[in-house]
C-alpha cells in the first residue's frame, strides 16, 4: 500500500461521522465515503423534533472542541438549533458531498485486509478502514402492549413526531417518563385538554434553570472566543470530575449534592403529598439516567395533568386501560418509550477475517476492546461503541476521544507501517473481564432497572472516570494488537 490511497467507510452522519469526516478530510488521510441511511444528517438531532426538545447538557459544552458557537440562544439549547448548527458546520467544512444519503449499510465482509462493503443500493467497493458512527439513540422502542395497533386516535413514537397532528385542545397520552417524556409534557401541558402520564417508574429530576444568553453576552462570546474556550473546559470539568465520577463511585460527595437537589427538587416543587409520593423513586439518584428539569413538577401538578401510576392493561380504541378497569381516554397518544442503546450495526451482516460474524461474536453481549475494535473485525472502529462512557456526559466529547485515538491507529495504516490493526482476543478479555468486575461499583448496579443494562444484564457504560478513558485512549499500546506488519 502507498501512502494516501486508503478509502474510508464511515457508516452514519451524525454527529460523530461528521466530525469523523471533518477530521480525516483535514488530515488528507484518503478518500472518505459517508454512508447515511436517512435522507439527511444529524443523527438523533434529526429524528427527534418533538415539542419542548431540549438537550440537558449545557450549550457551551454540547459542541465539537473545534466549531464554538457564540449564538446559542439558552444556557441549554433546543434540538432545533443543535440539529441547525450540525449542519452549518457541515456545511462550512464541505464534507456534504461525501455523504451518500439512502445508503443503509447491510453487508460487511473483511477480505484480503479490506472490507468489502454492501449497501440497500448495492455493492460500494472496497474500504481499507470502516468507522461506524451510529450512535445509540436511532432505533425506537415501541412498547409490546395489547391492542397497541387498535387505537383508533393518533399515535406515534417520540422520535417520529408527526406534526400534521394537533394536540391544541385534545386528550393526550404519554408513556414514559425518560427525559423525552418529562420534556414534552412540560411543553404541552398548556395547550392540551388533559395530559395523562403514564409512569411505570418514577424518576429523580434534577431542576437546572435554562437561562437565554442576552446579546450583549453572544457579542462577548464572538468577540472574546477565548471565553467559549474557558467555558467548554470549565464545563467539561465538572461533568467529568462531578457528575461522572459520582456516578462511578468516585465522588461521594458529589452523589450525595446529586441526590440531595433532586430530593430538594421534588419537596420543593411538588406541594400534594399523594403526588409526590407516586414521584418519589426507591433507588438512588443516577441509577437511571437523570432526568434535567426545571418545568416538569410545575406541569406535572396542573389542574389538566394527570399521573397515572396503575399498570397499563391494554391500548383499545378509544384509550389506555389500566390494570384497576379504567378506561382513560385519548384523542393522541405518544410512545415516549426510548430507544434501544445496544443495536449498533445488528442491521447489517458482519463477517471478519475468520468468517464468523459479528453478531455471533456478540451473541452473549456486545464487547470491545477499550471501546474501540473487536477482536477478529480488522481496521473496523467504533464510536461510541460497546461501554462507552454514555449517560449524562457529552456525547460529543466522548466521540471526539474516540477518534483521536482510532485516527492515531488509522495513521499507522496509512503511512504503511501496517496493513491490519486487530485486538488480542485474550487482552480484550482481561479488560472485559475487569470492566464489568468494576461495573458493580457504579450506581447504575445499585438496584434499579434501565436501558443501562443489556439483554444479559450488564451495563453498558463506562464504569472508571473519565479522566481514564481519556488516559486509556491517549496512545495506542501497540502490544495490545495482533499486527499484521505490511509486507
Ligand atoms: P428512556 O429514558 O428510555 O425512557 C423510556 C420510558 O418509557 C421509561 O419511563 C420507561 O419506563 C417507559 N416505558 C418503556 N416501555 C414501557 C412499557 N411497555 N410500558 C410502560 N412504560 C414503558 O427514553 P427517552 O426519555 O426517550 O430517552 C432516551 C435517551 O435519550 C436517554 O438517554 C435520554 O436521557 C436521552 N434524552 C436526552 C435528552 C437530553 O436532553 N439530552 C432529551 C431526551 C432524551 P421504565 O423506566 O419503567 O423502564
Amino acid at each position: 500500500m502507498t501512502e494516501n490511497n486508503i478509502r474510508i467507510a464511515i457508516i452514519g452522519a451524525g454527529a460523530s461521522g461528521i466530525m469523523a469526516a471533518i477530521k480525516l478530510l483535514e488530515a488528507k488521510t484518503g478518500e472518505i465515503i459517508v454512508f447515511e441511511k436517512e435522507a439527511d444528517l444529524g443523527g438523533t438531532w434529526r429524528d427527534n423534533t418533538y415539542p419542548g426538545l431540549i438537550c440537558d447538557i449545557p450549550s457551551h459544552l454540547y459542541r465539537f472542541s473545534f466549531a464554538a458557537n457564540p449564538d446559542w440562544s439558552r444556557t441549554f439549547s433546543p434540538g432545533s438549533e443543535i440539529y441547525s448548527y450540525m449542519r452549518r458546520v457541515a456545511e462550512g467544512n464541505n464534507i456534504e458531498n461525501m455523504i451518500r444519503y439512502h445508503s443503509e449499510v447491510t453487508r460487511l465482509q473483511y477480505n484480503e485486509g479490506q472490507w468489502c462493503l454492501e449497501t440497500n443500493q448495492g455493492d460500494q467497493g472496497r474500504f481499507n478502514v470502516v468507522i461506524s458512527a451510529v450512535g445509540i439513540l436511532h432505533h425506537p422502542v415501541y412498547p409490546d402492549i395489547k391492542g397497541l395497533d387498535g387505537f383508533e386516535g393518533d399515535r406515534f413514537h417520540s422520535a417520529r413526531w408527526d406534526h400534521n397532528v394537533s394536540y391544541q385542545g385534545k386528550r393526550v397520552g404519554i408513556i414514559g417518563t425518560g427525559s423525552t417524556a418529562v420534556q414534552i409534557t412540560s411543553a404541552i401541558i398548556d395547550d392540551v385538554e388533559k395530559l395523562s402520564l403514564f409512569q411505570r417508574t418514577p424518576q429523580w429530576v434534577l431542576a437546572a434553570p435554562n437561562d437565554f444568553y442576552s446579546p450583549e453576552a453572544k457579542t462577548n462570546f464572538r468577540e472574546n472566543p477565548e471565553e467559549m474556550t474557558n467555558a467548554y473546559n470549565s464545563l467539561a470539568h465538572t461533568l467529568n470530575h462531578g457528575f461522572a465520577a459520582a456516578v462511578v463511585g468516585q465522588n461521594d460527595e458529589a452523589l450525595a449534592m446529586i441526590q440531595d437537589g433532586c430530593q430538594q427538587n421534588l419537596d420543593q416543587n411538588i406541594h400534594d403529598p399523594a403526588l409526590r409520593e407516586k414521584l418519589t423513586p426507591d433507588y438512588s439518584a443516577g441509577c437511571k439516567r437523570l432526568i434535567v428539569s426545571e418545568e416538569f413538577y410545575s406541569a406535572i401538578s396542573k389542574q389538566n395533568a394527570e399521573l397515572v401510576t396503575e399498570g397499563i392493561s391494554g391500548i383499545e380504541a378509544g384509550g389506555i386501560r389500566t390494570e384497576d378497569g379504567r378506561l382513560h381516554e385519548l384523542d393522541v397518544l405518544v410512545l415516549a418509550t426510548g430507544f434501544d442503546p445496544h443495536r449498533f450495526l445488528a442491521d447489517a451482516e458482519i463477517i471478519g477475517a475468520s468468517g464468523q460474524s459479528l453478531s455471533k461474536a456478540w451473541n452473549q453481549g456486545n464487547y470491545a476492546y477499550k471501546t474501540i475494535c473487536v477482536p477478529d473485525f480488522p481496521n473496523l472502529f467504533f464510536i461510541g461503541g460497546p461501554n462507552s462512557p454514555i449517560g449524562n456526559f457529552s456525547f460529543l466529547l466522548t466521540a471526539e476521544t474516540q477518534f483521536a485515538y482510532i485516527k492515531k491507529l488509522i495513521e499507522l495504516i496509512r503511512s504503511g507501517e501496517l496493513s491490519e490493526v486487530n485486538p488480542k482476543p485474550e487482552v480484550t478479555n482481561e479488560y472485559n473481564d475487569k470492566l464489568k468486575k468494576e461495573m458493580g461499583g457504579t450506581v447504575w448496579a445499585s438496584g434499579c432497572q434501565s436501558w443501562y443494562f443489556d439483554r444479559f444484564g450488564n451495563v453498558a457504560s463506562w464504569p472508571w472516570t473519565f479522566a481514564r478513558f481519556e488516559e486509556e485512549l491517549s496512545e495506542p499500546n501497540l502490544s495490545d494488537f495482533q499486527i499484521l506488519e505490511t509486507q
